[in-house]
């Protein structure tokens, strides 16, 4: 058939094998147009580990960077405020990405970057000389829809690999994605890695929403169906679970980017009574901790004795404002 000898090519690569995902000995941020970006630094060197191997430590540390990245209250407002001049909400968004940037430095600097350029791609499929475009043989990306690339689905590998590789060229078409030299020039704009874990953080608050509700799942959720089927949402993205002999045999996780194993990792966590990660029920603190017991509410002891004090102060006051209520107003 046609095209067949250029099907037999070897694969890019879009699966981390043996639950092993790539992760630089150093990371830096970089600014590119005044967006940042993050990617590994000149002088890196590539160690693989298995993030499934810990997967508290690495849904804790995940969803503390992905808070941090999605934290949006205070931005809303200012960008409200800049509304009407584009200029000032494109500098005001780059400021903030570059703050939060610090956080996604934190995260890959211990697990890698999140693999945002595997993340959407569904397959890929070379197109032969005489059906391209360009007049060369093109290697096309299949996206799953929502995806970072607004313009349709089928894409040309060198015009969506030029997003992870935003001053310089991609490496050419063919180059393993999870080798050194592909890796080693990738980079992650805090941009798309907002956009890629919006769901994942929606998914992380519905769930703590049911979990501190003590809700059955016959209860009404807030959009207004039945718990049990709110929750049957929460999904992992395509994973392929083998074997592998490492030792003894095990559970061989073949994920496409760090966001696939942590929503694996929500998922086995929202299972399990003990030593769950957990969002602190502190308002003005929301960081995730691994619950020791399966009562604990927040992060620290400290953090508990703050969160008694100001739901006994509120009560308080709404007892003086129904007493208040009661008792007057006296008829004088
Ligand atoms: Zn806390």
């Amino acid at each position: 058939m046609l095209g067949d000898e250029l099907q037999e090519r070897p694969r890019p690569g879009l699966f981390a094998g043996e639950g092993l995902w790539p992760k630089h000995t150093r990371y830096e941020i970089v600014s590119v147009n005044g967006w940042p970006y993050v990617r590994p630094a000149a002088e890196a060197t590539i160690t693989w580990y298995r993030p499934l191997e810990h997967p508290r430590d690495f849904l804790r540390d995940f969803l503390a960077m992905v808070g941090e990245v999605q934290r949006t209250q205070e931005e809303l407002a200012a960008i409200s405020a800049a509304a009407n001049d584009d200029e000032a909400v494109r500098r005001l968004m780059q400021r903030q990405d570059t703050a939060k940037a610090k956080a996604v430095l934190r995260f890959a600097d211990r697990y890698g970057l999140l693999g945002i350029f595997h993340h959407y791609i569904s397959y890929d499929h070379y197109i032969p000389r005489e059906h391209s475009e360009s007049g060369g043989e093109e290697l096309v990306l299949y996206l799953q829809p929502g995806s970072i690339y607004p313009f349709g689905l089928a894409v040309p590998y060198v015009k969506y690999a030029k997003r992870f590789f935003p001053d310089g060229e991609p490496p050419p078409v063919g180059t393993n994605w999870f080798s050194d030299s592909f890796l080693h020039g990738y980079s992650e704009s805090i941009q798309d890695i907002r956009y890629a874990t919006n769901w994942l953080w929606h998914d992380v608050r519905l769930w703590e929403t049911f979990r501190r509700g003590g809700f059955t799942p016959e209860d009404e959720a807030p959009s207004g169906v039945p718990w049990k089927w709110e929750l049957r949402g929460i999904t992992a993205g395509p994973i392929q679970v083998g074997l592998v002999f490492n030792g003894k045999l095990q559970l061989n996780w073949e994920f496409k980017s760090l966001i696939q194993a942590a929503q694996v990792m929500l998922l086995i966590n929202m299972t399990t009574e003990e030593q769950q990660v957990r969002l602190c029920e502190l308002p003005t603190c929301g960081a995730p901790y691994i619950a020791v017991h399966p009562a604990q509410k927040t992060c620290s002891p400290r953090h508990a004795a703050v969160l008694r004090q100001r739901r006994k102060r509120a009560e308080d006051r709404k007892r003086r404002e129904q007493h208040a209520q009661e008792t007057g107003p006296q008829e004088g």
